[in-house]
């Protein structure tokens, strides 16, 4: 990209509009440099499965027919690895479509009733116990529950907070929901229908290393690659994804962990639609 040269500083309009003109420049330039970024890290990661898928299959066509004892762990590797491409890149078509802003839809939701709702797919589908435990406030006056937001987004929101929470632990997992009067736009929120909500993600698992902690919302940043990337087949994209989908719903997401202790993730997500990111663009 060519810049515009300013010779002499002058106030006239032509100057200014080269100062403009540079400024998107450097913009762009920008731009440029993280989908390039993003296009080779993507490729990168998406490579390491293949590389696996295809080494099997090589594998069981040479000696396939004769080594039938090959044929379960080859047939297992590739399958995992599929389904690990599969995950990982519905995960980038979802932070690619967020690129261009996803569409809100608001409705009233029942926080406890989606909480109890992701408890029993995570029953049915990993026995994994999400134990969902209300705060008194909560308890005392049910329909506090309920507020203004995009139910399905937040929905994928937790699942991806509950996800690892099953991945890095193996005990119980607890949901807690109550009132978080942290303010999230630094105005008060007094009155109990438009307080923020706290959504809390505990696990009691591995924990995250104190240095770690900063780099996990990172794009494809995974702690110790190796070890989890076997046991787990993560991504390293889900906080990532995580993030972007409170920004949409005007939330913020915190972690908090304890290396061989657990993690608890909280959510800090407003009662009304009006704090939303992109509530004026989208709500229609
Ligand atoms: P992944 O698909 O690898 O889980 P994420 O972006 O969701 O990707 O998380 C990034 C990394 O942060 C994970 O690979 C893992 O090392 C760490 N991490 C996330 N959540 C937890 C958790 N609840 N307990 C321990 N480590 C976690």
């Amino acid at each position: 990209f060519k810049r515009i040269k300013l010779e002499e500083r002058s106030q006239d309009e032509l100057y200014e509009m080269g100062i403009t003109f540079n400024r998107m420049i450097e913009l762009l330039e920008n731009n440029y440099d993280k989908q390039k970024q993003f296009v080779s890290n993507a490729s990168h990661e998406l490579r390491t499965p293949l590389t696996i898928i295809e080494s099997y299959a090589s594998l069981l066509k040479r000696r396939g027919l004769e080594r039938p004892d090959l044929f379960t762990e080859s047939i297992e590797a590739i399958h995992s690895e599929a389904v690990r491409m599969k995950e990982m890149t519905e995960q980038l078509l979802l932070l690619a479509r967020h690129e261009e802003q996803w569409n809100l839809k608001l409705e009233p939701v029942d926080l406890s009733h989606q909480a109890a709702q992701l408890s029993r797919e995570f029953w049915q589908a990993y026995n994994r116990r999400v134990e969902v435990v209300l705060s008194a406030e909560l308890q005392a006056e049910a329909e506090l529950c309920t507020i203004w937001t995009d139910g399905g987004k937040l929905r994928q929101l937790l699942f991806i907070l509950l996800d690892n929470a099953r991945k890095y632990s193996s005990e119980d997992m607890i949901l807690e929901l109550g009132f978080d009067d942290r303010s999230l736009d630094h105005s008060e929120h007094h009155e109990a229908g438009t307080r923020n909500r706290y959504i809390r993600v505990i696990d009691h698992g591995i924990g995250i290393p104190a240095t770690e902690l900063p780099k996990v919302f990172d794009r494809f940043y995974r702690v110790d690659q190796a070890r989890t990337r076997q046991d787990t087949g993560g991504s390293g994209l889900g906080l990532t994804l995580a993030e972007r989908i409170a920004e949409a719903l005007g939330a913020t997401i915190r972690l908090e962990s304890e290396e061989g202790s657990g993690t608890t993730a909280i959510v800090t997500l407003p009662a009304t639609a009006q704090h939303m990111a992109g509530f004026s663009a989208n709500s229609n």
